[in-house]
């Protein structure tokens, strides 16, 4: 795909360091003070604003409703479909490319770009459904040496079948949304009756959302080959857990009010197409899998991860180095899994990988890991510990992918927890 190739330089100016080098070319809604919400990509430190764009008649020839620019979620932009929105992509890339410097002399960065000082990002999809996987191998056997046998730390089921539940849509918020922490029903002490009240034991987990971008119908099931054809992109995911909550609650149906207060996504949809110089080969399964999930190629992501912690008022520490590459269980097979009973799935629907830890110390995606459940606390930079999230603490999430000096970045995905609304 052209708008990949590592040898494109833009006209606009690029920081070495930057997330949004002409390569990337992401997809988001953004606000601004003179008028609505609109679809826009990313360059350097400039909103490149989509409905701009198209009025300067650059995207003429690409056949599709061009209104779909101006609604409020990328939804309907998604929903032209890959030769579309890949067109709409590998436009851009020539209009923003050195070789059309003629455009930035005409002043169309006056007309397309915006500073991101100036924009606001919104939550870039209305989401339907929301699934959570538990797809890191590390993680999965951290918890299950956490709170069962270290000797058998996965469940039977585990390396058979890509573990999932339906999770809550409604409560996925964009990155720069504080977070309140929750209320619920806790069991401290488990020779007393449970308690209500501000969870004690907040926490984040690092992982990776797709979104999809093609409908199937009920019924129809999604193969590990095509699987990608409704892959649209990929979002930084915290899926915030509040542990002492789930810890009493999801026996013996699953999590529930301990992970539906809130989501953090960042604003940035990073097409799969723009990941395509990132594949690499997942992990061997053995045992073999079934049939269904058999699949052929390179489909995990090499894709940097880290998250930091910044305490109210001191600077912040990085907290866990990770990568989506780790992954057990790739994009591809959840997918097929998910829809293999006939299950439909829809454009905008969210997929989170589940925490991603990585093999070392240093690498796990969870205060739940990291601290070995309290045992290990961390050292701030203000002389204060954390065994879990504090008020006041922002969790700050980036992940980025480098190779061949092209730097592929996704933004930040951040959430500052606000003390817990009082409820009498
Ligand atoms: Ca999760």
């Amino acid at each position: 795909m052209r708008a990949n190739h590592p040898g494109l330089q833009s006209w606009v100016k690029v920081a070495p360091d930057s997330d949004f080098p002409i390569q990337n070319l992401p997809f988001g809604i953004f606000h601004h003070k003179e008028f609505g919400p609109r679809a826009c990509s990313a360059i350097g430190d400039f909103v490149i604003d989509l409905v701009a764009v198209a009025e300067h008649s650059f995207f003429d020839d690409i056949e599709f409703d061009k209104g779909v620019l101006a609604k409020r979620y990328l939804n309907d932009f998604i929903a032209c479909g890959k030769t579309v929105t890949n067109a709409v992509r590998n436009r851009l890339s020539e209009i923003l490319d050195t070789d059309h410097e003629e455009w930035d002399a005409k002043g169309l960065e006056d007309f397309v770009l915006v500073p991101m000082a100036e924009a606001k990002m919104l939550l870039p999809i209305r989401i339907g459904d929301y699934t959570d996987f538990y797809s890191s191998m590390e993680h999965a056997t951290n918890i299950g040496c956490l709170f069962r046998d270290p000797e058998n730390a996965l469940l039977p089921n585990w390396k058979h079948l890509p573990v999932g539940y339906h999770g809550r849509a409604s409560s996925i918020i964009v990155s720069d949304t504080p977070v309140a922490r929750p209320n619920g029903q806790t069991k401290p002490d488990p020779e007393q009756p449970p308690v209500f009240g501000p969870s004690r034991l907040l926490d984040f987990e690092l992982e990776m959302g797709f979104v999809i971008g093609k409908d199937t119908e009920l019924g129809e099931s999604v193969t590990t080959a095509n699987a990608e054809d409704h892959i649209f992109g990929l979002i930084l995911f915290n899926d915030w857990s509040a542990r002492d909550i789930q810890k009493w609650e999801y026996v013996p149906l699953g999590p529930f009010l301990g992970k539906s207060f809130a989501s953090t996504v960042s604003p940035w949809i990073v097409t799969l197409e723009a990941l395509e110089p990132f594949r690499q080969p997942g992990p061997v399964q053995d045992p073999a899998v079934l049939p269904y999930l058999k699949y052929d190629g390179l489909r995990n992501y090499d894709i940097n991860l880290q998250v930091a912690i910044k305490p109210e008022s001191s600077e912040a520490k990085v907290v866990c180095n990770s990568n989506f590459k780790y992954m057990y269980w790739n994009m591809c097979q959840q997918l097929a899994h998910h829809t293999v009973n006939g299950c439909n799935i829809r454009v905008g629907d969210m997929y989170a990988s589940g925490t991603i830890s990585g093999p070392e110390v240093g690498s796990y995606g969870s205060m739940l890991e990291i601290t070995w459940k309290g045992t290990k606390p961390v050292d701030m930079p203000d002389g204060s510990q954390r065994k879990f999230i504090a008020d006041g603490d922002t969790v700050i999430m980036r992940g980025w992918c480098e190779k061949n000096g092209v730097r592929i970045g996704f933004g930040e995905a951040n959430g500052k927890v606000v003390p817990a609304k009082s409820i009498t």
